[in-house]
């Protein structure tokens, strides 16, 4: 499974030499060139990373990173702060940074940086879609015979419903989008509407939710979309 980046910065040649060479490490690259297109792309988006610059245009990176912790985007990051900025490093790290590299750094340290916190990382779309069940509260999600459990009790899930649970589970952790969601679970052929996506996010509710009007793993993000906590 390809890991995804996402490069906040707005050096145009430094996001031009990371982006290539994160490239030819494997890594799938996309890059945004200021606080507000990068958070709205985090947000958007799974990345298995961000790296992520302090000094940016709009909205700066110490923002950024605050603005997606408390939307509940927990990507790892690796903020990318100037020389002597090393308030930014302590702000950085309590705003839920999980590391920082001083500019100008090698490469070569970066990626080893990068590779170290993606080991680190919780399992995340790419493990978990290799893992046989999926475990959250008293509900249990059998991957290979596409089955849930409520305790002993079985779940009958429909067909979409289950891609669907599969899906937020596999990018549990991030808010996803209804668009994203149609595009990703429904498929381009499909022609449903985005209401099709709250209907079956209140049907799986009924089924994993212990208490379907308070939901407790699968979360309204308003004006954003959905996200799965369990
Ligand atoms: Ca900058």
């Amino acid at each position: 499974m390809i890991k995804r980046i996402l490069l906040i910065e707005d050096e145009p040649g430094l996001v031009l030499t990371l982006s290539d060479r994160l490239a030819r490490e494997g890594y799938a690259v996309q890059a945004a060139q200021d606080g507000e297109a990068g958070l709205a792309k985090a947000a958007a988006e799974p990345f298995d990373l961000i790296l992520l610059d302090v000094m940016l245009p709009r909205r700066n990176g110490l923002d950024v990173c605050r603005d997606l912790r408390q939307r509940g985007v927990e990507t790892p990051i690796i903020m990318l702060t100037a020389r002597g900025q090393v308030v930014d490093k302590v702000v950085g790290l309590k705003l839920g940074a999980d590391d920082y590299l001083t500019k100008p750094f090698e490469t070569i340290e970066l990626l080893a940086r990068i590779e170290a916190r993606l080991r680190r990382a919780p399992a995340q779309a790419a493990t978990t879609a290799e893992a046989d069940a999926y475990q959250f509260g008293d509900i249990r999600v059998d991957f290979r015979s596409a089955e849930g459990y409520r305790g002993k009790e079985r779940l009958d899930f429909f067909a979409r419903e289950y891609q669907l649970l599969r899906y937020f589970i596999e990018h549990r952790g991030a808010t996803l989008s209804r668009d994203q969601l149609l595009n990703d679970v429904w498929g381009y052929d499909a022609t449903p509407s985005t209401r099709t996506v709250d209907v079956h996010v209140a049907w799986l509710r009924q089924k994993i939710e212990p208490n379907p009007r308070h939901p407790r793993y699968l979360l309204t993000i308003h004006g954003l979309g959905y996200k799965f906590v369990g």
